[in-house]
């Protein structure tokens, strides 16, 4: 099969903490209708994700956003990967990030039913590999907001 090419970068991110992305992202656009963060900076010790926002979150919210995101990851959901014609991939994933030169295959990486997305890197195969999801900050300013967080094993 021809190796697909995404515009994502060449993730060899810690597993967990990019998993957790993915599941931060979805839970962002089911709350917020946000796009999913463009910015993200992902490490092993602590993570943060930037999400263009009209207006700032209140502390409730913050706090539903770690209930909703530490909900999914307990549900021990399959992290599984498909391989799948372009076409059949928008469907189901937001495909406007990909570049021109994409391959006609994608490899969408699916989080049980929760979140689907194109994505070249490296996940964990459940999220019961996970752990605890804890928001250590939350920063908004001039429509960004800036979500800091880290894993409790
Ligand atoms: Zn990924």
């Amino acid at each position: 099969m021809e190796e697909p090419t995404l515009n994502e970068h060449n993730k060899q991110e810690y597993p967990p903490m990019h998993t957790t992305e993915h599941i931060l992202n979805q839970t962002m656009v089911r709350m917020f209708g946000c796009p999913r963060s463009k910015n993200a900076h992902i490490e092993r010790k602590k993570s943060k994700c930037d999400y263009l926002l009209a207006s700032c979150p209140t502390a409730e919210q913050i706090q539903a956003v770690e209930d909703k995101v530490n909900e999914a990851i307990a549900q021990h959901l399959p992290v599984t990967i498909n391989f799948m014609p372009r076409e059949e991939a928008a469907i189901i994933v937001d495909l406007s990030k990909l570049p021109e030169d994409a391959s006609p295959t994608l490899r969408i990486i699916k989080v049980g039913n929760y979140d689907a997305c194109a994505c070249i890197g490296t996940h964990v195969k459940n999220t019961s590999e996970i752990g605890k999801f804890k928001i250590i900050s939350s920063d908004y300013s001039e429509g960004n907001l800036r979500i800091r967080f880290k894993l409790i094993l």
